[in-house]
């Protein structure tokens, strides 16, 4: 059984980077405003992620790693969140089953933090008092030691930290508000953005004040179609080093195919040949519209109205882009 476990979660977690993405929106939900990640060997070695959110009850240590439960079903915000994303509750269970996985964490109701290991989705022991701030250290180690296949699919480490870098990039681009730190074990910071800073100048951290220059900002909404998009564009005379095309829906980062294939034409129609744009949406939608069916790995999103949002989108941006060039 445990073998049947272990492959499910190396189907969720295929890589360091998924791991990360699922450990840093679990950090956002528990609305943190600062959020450090440590990464050694790519990820394989350790992968630590710590936030000042609200942080997790002794009393739900226990039940966190089981997969299909959270501990905070009840609360409204999580019905919002299973209609937007499908329940899910499988992140750290997978983590667990594929990696050894320590859990510290302190709410602001208990007087100490504590701290549990997970081995198979199931906690070992009892968790045991610590001093410690508000939020959580998750720290995971030995990605994939007991599956010796997956672990050789995997890329070069420094190919794995770039893929968790870029990540990084994006929800801190995304949530300008919350400071990034991410870090190699060993080296100093690689990529820092403060706390309360905006996108524009987290875009002109991370990729330097040419581009965030020459952004343009955009606020679409329509009513009818129920969205708002939000987002940053360059313009046609700039070329980015390469393109970079990333979407959240809800605050989610996912792929949708469909729209970014609609974008790519525009540019292509109106940007040199080898000019690459830098492309940041952020689309809201009604959650109800939004396939609840999304399993961890389909990074892929369908939604309702889709053809038609995506029409609206690109001609509104088409008609920025243009109104930006004359
Ligand atoms: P899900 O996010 O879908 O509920 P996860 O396996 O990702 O499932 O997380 C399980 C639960 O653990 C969360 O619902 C939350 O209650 C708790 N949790 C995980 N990470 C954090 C964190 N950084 N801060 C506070 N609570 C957390
Ligand atoms: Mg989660």
């Amino acid at each position: 059984n445990d073998v049947i476990n272990r492959i499910a979660a190396g189907e969720v977690i295929q890589r360091p980077v998924n791991a990360l993405k699922e450990l840093i929106e679990n950090s956002l939900d528990a609305k943190s405003t600062n959020i450090q990640i440590t990464i050694k060997n790519g990820g394989l070695k350790l992968l630590q992620i710590q936030d000042n959110g609200t942080g997790i009850r002794k009393e739900d240590f226990e039940i966190i790693c089981e997969r299909f439960t959270t501990s905070k079903l009840t609360e409204f915000e999580d019905l919002q969140k299973i209609a937007t994303f499908g329940f899910r509750g499988e992140a750290l269970a997978s983590i667990s089953h594929v990696a050894h996985l320590s859990i510290t964490s302190k709410t602001k109701m208990d007087i100490c933090a504590y701290q549990a290991e997970y081995n198979d989705g199931k906690l070992k022991g009892q968790p045991k008092p610590l001093a410690g701030n508000q939020g959580t250290v998750i720290t995971v180690e030995d990605l994939f030691y007991n599956m010796t296949v997956r672990k050789q699919a995997l890329r070069t480490p420094s190919e794995e930290y770039q893929k968790i870098y870029d990540l990084v990039t994006k929800y801190a681009i995304h949530n300008p508000t919350v400071g990034f730190a991410l870090k190699k074990h060993t080296s100093s910071n690689d990529l820092r953005t403060p706390i309360n800073s905006n996108h524009i100048e987290n875009v002109r951290l991370i990729y330097g004040n040419t581009i965030a220059s020459g952004l343009i900002e955009f606020h679409i909404e329509n009513k009818d179609l129920e969205f708002n998009l939000k987002g940053y564009i360059t313009n046609v005379n700039y070329s980015h080093k390469k393109y970079q095309f990333f979407l959240f829906i809800n605050n989610r980062l996912v792929d949708c195919q469909g729209l970014k294939k609609s974008i790519d034409a525009i540019y292509q129609t109106y940007l040199p040949k080898n000019n690459h744009p830098f492309v940041y949406l952020s689309l809201e939608l009604n959650s109800y519209n939004v396939d609840v069916n999304v399993h961890p790995t389909k990074h892929e999103v369908n939604f309702l109205n889709e053809a038609e949002i995506i029409e609206s989108i690109t001609t509104a941006l088409e008609e920025k882009l243009l109104g930006s060039n004359s």
